[in-house]
């Protein structure tokens, strides 16, 4: 009997998370922390944008920034797993990074707001997670996107304006944490994921290894 025979695993298929929140609630940095934490099974779905780059983002790393045209473009082929309007500028997920991760086994983590949230539900449907982050007050979000200073007051005042509107999806999803601290916000997705990971649906190869299981436990006959 080799290693693996005594000690086996089970698959099973990679699942997709998707993180939403009002601009300003935290998501970015608690999805960046989480896939610093997980390591190699999480992914983060990397978005084309038409919006302007921020000053300490990274083409191909934050966004893929392109143009209208180019937007277009992917949009007309297809490309897009979901893509929505945020704010007046076009945001969308490609399809190939997304499969190629679930075929290698991996998480996909997207942040992404309540439209595209709403499309990958419709196109995924069993393997979607969705976790809705609340910031702990008005006010804090408010602090947040001031102290953020990489968008001009009207930018600020706007995303303000759209936050109630966003925070009136939580019921879309599946899970809802409030920011109130980093860390411990971090925490509470990483117990969600870890928990979705062992749901038995998602498990393959399981009628199998639980046959093997109670064959090997039967009493010998005869
Ligand atoms: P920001 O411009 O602050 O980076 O993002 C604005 C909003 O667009 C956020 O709510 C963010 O989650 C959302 N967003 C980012 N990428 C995508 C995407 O690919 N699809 C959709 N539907 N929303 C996105």
């Amino acid at each position: 009997m080799s290693a693996s025979d005594t000690s086996p695993t089970l698959e099973r298929r990679g699942l997709l998370l998707v993180l939403s929140s009002p601009s300003g609630a935290g998501k970015t940095t608690i999805t960046r922390r989480l896939v610093e934490l997980e390591g190699g099974g999480v992914e983060i779905s990397i978005s084309h944008t038409t919006r302007p780059k921020r000053p300490d983002e990274m083409d191909g790393r934050d966004y893929h920034f392109v143009d209208q045209a180019a937007f277009a473009r992917l949009r007309e082929r297809g490309e897009f797993l979901e893509s929505a309007e945020v704010f007046g500028h076009w945001y969308g997920t490609t399809r190939d990074p997304v499969e190629r991760a679930r075929g290698a086994g991996r998480d996909v983590v997207f942040d992404i707001d309540w439209q595209g949230s709403q499309q990958l539900a419709e196109a995924v449907r069993g393997d979607l997670v969705r976790v809705f982050i609340l910031p702990p007050s008005l006010q804090a979000l408010e602090q947040r996107l001031n102290r953020r200073a990489q968008d001009s007051p009207a930018v600020v005042a706007e995303r303000m304006s759209r936050a109630a509107d966003e925070m009136s999806h939580h019921g879309e999803y599946d899970y809802v944490v409030v920011n109130t601290a980093l860390e411990t916000a971090v925490d509470d997705v990483r117990a969600i994921l870890r928990a979705e990971r062992l749901r038995r649906q998602r498990l393959k190869g399981l009628d199998g290894f639980v046959s093997r299981l109670t064959a090997g436990s039967r009493p010998a006959r005869g």
